[in-house]
């Protein structure tokens, strides 16, 4: 493809976009193709001529689009949602056509000890870098971070994660960065936390080590015990604490840890659980957490930690007690924030855990500025070397919205999701399983003929129901919600977040759940 034939294809692409956004809500949500259905579209091997451009764009929409789950569908409330905006979609063409890995910023490469190219100051594109730390700065802000979370502190720092990367320990004031996941994020912070245990601890084995997490947390505390080949403990979080890690809880597996001779060094709290929203209690863990300096406290708050940036939630989301003793923050702009996938944000108190777990400088990476730690180099805050340009679209979404803008659709979808609740609390089938959650709420259906004498044979004949419930709104193509469990007890969640959905589509979800329940409950008493 020359730059002319670029142009015309690169036109078409965007009015196909917007075509689909036009056309978006008379999409199913859910894709109907059968699994291996592209296998058959497709033929065994790769073309030995190259193809015309046009039939592959045309294939793009006659077999791609067909088997895409549409998660910007105003009817899309599974999972968590990966809100999007034509900002960012501009951002990642531009951060595409120059195809910048971006991986340092630093200046002069050295060999030996002789600077080679004095002129090249910024060998790997400085505006990545740069453009990445004044983002994680403004991200900060938007979300009301301490100031010793800013990378212009000097000492602690942000970035977007790239499959685990660290800050570096210069005075360049750098201490944020964006990473491509929280699963990223978590990893990342539990090799920096085990790094700064062994320093201060050589005496300890690796297999004393133990992570904390709790029975609410993410999958990504078991893969990261998995993939750094460390114990796990899970500690169990119960109903009437709503799932939430309590202070006394964490301490009574911490006495009890130390008896036996093990060594927990970092707990995955959570802010904002995947399953219900749950949010650990961090005053608490706080206490408990001076008590024993030792303790990495990472606090994922993937879906949840946007809505920080409204200061009316910042004290139900523990704000002060993040900025008070957190050792890492993250929080995925690409969910709820606008943000296009992907862009997972990791904040960290002191950037040199990252550097001095994840520092690896061999010579034909050295650099004058590196040597002199004057600039940063994100490759020693994560895993990758090359990095996608992440921080250009959170700069445009920030610029294009605002922090006005950014707080209007957070507020506007908690506010859908409080709909939502009112309605299945005016319900005779549908209940409330916990309490609301900002944009999520977890439900199920209990229409009152189910009592029976026994609570577990209630919870056993309520189970059966809701799975027949579930697999009725599962089976429809115009809705999309998944399931969880919780305390043995099966239920739905509803999570709002798409930028188009409104009023109506909530209300029209409700009607469509009450239809749905009502069969499902005819069903169940044949
Ligand atoms: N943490 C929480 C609380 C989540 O809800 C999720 C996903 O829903 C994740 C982590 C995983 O996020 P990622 O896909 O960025 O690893």
């Amino acid at each position: 493809m020359d730059i002319e034939q670029f142009r015309k294809a690169g036109y078409q692409a965007i009015d196909r976009i917007c075509d689909y956004y036009y056309n978006l809500q008379s999409k199913p949500v859910v894709s109907s193709v059968e699994p291996g259905y592209l296998r058959e579209c497709l033929p065994a091997e790769p073309p030995q001529k190259g193809e015309n451009f046009d039939d592959i764009a045309d294939d793009y929409q006659k077999l791609i689009i067909p088997g895409l789950t549409h998660w910007q569908h105003p009817s899309f409330f599974a999972y968590f949602p990966t809100a999007c905006t034509f900002e960012g979609m501009i951002a990642d063409l531009y951060a595409s056509s120059t195809a910048n890995p971006g991986f340092n910023v630093s200046g002069n490469f050295m060999i030996e000890d002789a600077v080679f190219n004095p002129s090249l100051q910024w060998s790997a594109s400085p505006a990545c870098t740069e453009l990445e730390a004044v983002m994680m700065d403004w991200a900060a802000q938007l979300l009301g971070l301490s100031p010793e979370f800013y990378n212009t502190s000097g000492m602690g720092g942000g970035a977007i994660q790239v499959r685990g990367y660290l800050a570096s320990d210069v005075e360049s004031n750098q201490t944020h960065q964006p990473q491509s996941t929280a699963s990223d994020s978590a990893l990342i912070a539990v090799v920096a936390a085990r790094s700064l245990y062994q320093r201060k601890h050589p005496e300890a084995e690796l297999q004393e080590l133990v992570i904390y997490t709790t029975s609410q947390t993410h999958s990504l505390g078991l893969k990261a015990g998995m993939v750094l080949g460390l114990s796990v403990r899970v500690i169990d979080v119960t109903w009437n604490d709503h799932f939430s890690l309590r202070g006394d809880t964490l301490r009574s597996a911490l006495e009890e840890d130390k008896v036996n001779g093990k060594k927990p060094f970092i707990l995955l709290a959570t802010v904002g659980t995947t399953s219900s929203g749950a949010i650990d209690n961090l005053p608490e863990i706080g206490a408990i957490a001076k008590e024993h300096p030792d303790l990495w406290v990472h606090i994922d708050s993937a879906w949840a930690g946007v809505a920080l940036s409204c200061p009316e939630y910042r004290e139900a989301l523990h704000l002060e007690a993040i900025n008070d003793y957190a050792h890492s923050f993250c929080t995925n702009f690409h969910k709820w924030g606008l943000t296009n996938f992907d862009a997972s944000t990791l904040w960290v108190r002191d950037r040199k855990y990252l550097t001095e777990a994840l520092d690896v400088t061999p010579p034909f990476l050295r650099t004058a500025h590196g040597d002199a730690g004057t600039v940063i180099d994100y490759r020693n805050w994560h895993l990758g070397l090359g990095r996608r340009f992440r921080a250009l679209k959170l700069w445009f979404v920030l610029r294009s919205f605002g922090v006005q803008g950014f707080q209007d659709y957070i507020r506007r979808t908690i506010k859908l999701n409080a709909l939502f609740a009112s309605l299945v609390k005016s319900s005779d089938q549908l209940a409330i399983v916990t309490p609301p959650s900002l944009s999520l709420t977890v439900f199920h259906l209990n229409p009152k003929s189910v009592a029976t004498h026994t609570e577990s044979a209630a919870r056993d004949s309520l189970n059966s129901l809701n799975k027949i419930f579930y697999g009725r709104i599962s089976a429809r193509n115009d809705i999309l919600l998944t399931s969880t469990v919780l305390n043995g007890i099966f239920c739905i969640r509803f999570a709002v977040g798409s930028a188009r959905t409104e009023e109506s589509h909530i209300h029209a979800a409700y009607d469509l759940l009450c239809k749905e329940g009502q069969a499902a409950v005819d069903l169940w008493e044949q």
